[in-house]
């Protein structure tokens, strides 16, 4: 009987641990060590490529297996990063295990934290200063504000740690940085806080640059840039940052484009990036390497639908609700009625797909063109319905043999939910696995694919009412994903002296870099 007892409070005890730790919303620790150059595991033998140069030279890590997969998937690419792009890649590598979580340098900085003595009291500034991220709004968006977060921690020698309350970030990449973690820990001392961090508090950006008494700086770089938030992207905003040991930012742009303004990065971002127009092309994919739940979702799917086609066309079709189109983007498209009409006419009007064959007493011909793959993504199967259809009830009249796929149909963005999240990124790198793209404007999802296929994307343009636009879509001026709002009258009015941030194509408002000799 007492035995019984035992039995039962000790089954007690172990369901309720099970139940607690599946409530937990804290994600699971992932990924501590970061990865490691010296396992023994062989991988497969791939084609080298320019753009290995980035990742450290082994690459044979079974906890990340995208890491030396993915030049398997991919066409070697025709961009070449910089020799000192890779040299300063490969210090940060050691910066960042030098000063990473619980490193002496790290703990020591924490007691300050913790202690709350003020920046301006701190006579003895610590040898590793940090930049923490924190994660904000869709995928797309969290991908391109965290790809600006590290080129910032790069230039100004920061060590970069992510916080996402969700544990998204661990379950959907890999750690890019050898032996050492890029997660903030979760003993991390003001964790509890960062959700919480706006404008008002004495810590933000702007209120610290009147009065420096606290311990921290808060960066909010979001639309507005309440309480001179915008004085971040000029010179002097930066010289206040300097002997800060500890900065947060949160943020869901691309604001690279306005760290180009500022005069004093000129010369490093020069050398960084000759070639100005492929600076998230390599962060990118330096950065961002599908985690191995994700690279399985995008091998399986490669396999199955895109591995044998001759040509692969990729179609992202992102509607924003009109609403938000006219608000943030400052376009008067009101309904997504001519939009499949729109994709269609993009599509031929550039010769991505042949014409179909209208002829009903078609003989039947003996030799076949070539095969083309349609990889098709959005939230909606309408767009897609209408090009398989097509291709399924005509044959072309180059007798191309085209197949239209889409991996899913997931209705709405949904929050808190790991395999839609899983699935997004999976279509994203799906889709820069592609020859030639189409993507919507203004979609950060589409910005993404594009700069890891290194593709200069056709981008539709949204039908205003039920009639399409004429064109269809243009060719995008670069590769660059575009950054949607930055500072209204910043500190750089001189703009001639900076002829590779330009206008984008998708928003004229917004900032995007260029390659002013192409
Ligand atoms: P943006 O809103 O287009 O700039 O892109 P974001 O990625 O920031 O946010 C949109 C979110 O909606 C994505 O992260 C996905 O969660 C979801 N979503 C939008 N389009 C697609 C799609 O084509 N496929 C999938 N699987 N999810 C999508």
């Amino acid at each position: 009987m007492m035995n019984l007892g035992r039995v039962f409070i000790l089954c007690f005890i172990i369901c309720l641990i099970l139940i607690t730790s599946q409530l937990s919303t804290e994600p699971k620790l992932c990924g501590f060590i970061g990865y490691k150059n010296d396992d023994p595991f062989s991988p497969p033998t791939v084609k080298k490529d320019g753009l290995q140069e980035l990742q450290t030279i082994k690459h044979n890590d079974r906890s990340c297996i995208s890491r030396y997969e993915s030049p398997m998937y991919r066409k070697q690419s025709i961009h070449k990063p910089s020799s000192y792009l890779i040299s300063r890649l490969r210090q940060y590598e050691a910066l960042h295990k030098r000063c990473g979580p619980y490193t002496e340098s790290y703990n020591r900085t924490i007691k300050k934290l913790e202690s709350g003595q003020s920046i301006d009291d701190d006579h003895e500034p610590s040898d590793c200063k940090y930049l923490v991220r924190i994660a904000s709004d869709g995928l797309g968006n969290r991908i391109l504000s965290l790809a600006s977060a590290f080129l910032y921690a790069l230039i100004t020698n920061r060590v970069l740690l992510v916080y996402d309350n969700k544990g998204d970030t661990c379950d959907l990449f890999c750690e890019p940085f050898p032996e050492t973690t890029w997660f903030l820990p979760y003993d991390f001392p003001i964790r509890n806080r960062l959700q919480r961090l706006n404008t008002n508090i004495p810590e933000h950006y702007g209120n610290m640059l009147k009065n420096s008494s606290s311990s921290f700086v808060y960066l909010h770089l979001f639309h507005g840039y309440q309480n001179n938030g915008r004085h971040f992207f000029c010179d002097q905003g930066q010289n206040f940052l300097q002997n800060v040991t500890w900065v947060f930012v949160r943020s869901h742009f691309y604001y690279i484009p306005s760290l180009f303004l500022i005069e004093s990065f000129d010369q490093e971002l020069a050398n960084l990036f000759p070639e100005k127009d492929k600076v998230f092309h390599f962060i990118s994919r330096y950065l961002f390497l599908p985690s191995n739940p994700v690279w399985d979702l995008i091998t399986r799917y490669y396999q199955a639908y895109l591995a044998k086609s001759d040509e692969k066309i990729g179609v992202q079709v992102r509607v924003f609700d009109p609403d938000i189109a006219s608000r943030y983007y400052n376009a008067k498209f009101t309904s997504d009625q001519a939009v499949p009409d729109t994709v269609v006419t993009c599509l031929l009007d550039n010769n991505l797909l042949p014409k179909i064959d209208t002829n009903e007493s078609l003989t039947i011909l003996k030799e076949k063109g070539k095969s083309i793959a349609v990889l098709m993504t959005s939230l909606s199967p309408r767009y897609f319905q209408k090009i398989r259809d097509m291709y399924w009830e005509h044959s072309s009249v180059t007798r191309d043999v085209i197949g239209v796929f889409q991996a899913s149909f997931e209705g709405n963005q949904n929050f808190n939910d790991k395999m839609h999240d899983r699935k997004a990124w999976a279509e994203m790198y799906l889709l820069s696995l592609t020859d030639k793209l189409i993507t919507s404007p203004w979609s950060t999802f589409g910005y993404v694919a594009q700069g890891l296929a290194g593709l200069r994307p056709y981008i539709l343009h949204m039908p205003n009412n039920v009639t399409m636009s004429n064109p269809a879509c243009t060719r995008a001026v670069s590769m660059e994903p575009c950054f949607h709002s930055p500072p209204i009258g910043g500190c750089n009015k001189d703009r001639s002296k900076f002829p590779h941030v330009s206008q984008c194509d998708d928003l004229k408002t917004g900032l995007k870099l260029v390659d002013p000799n192409a």
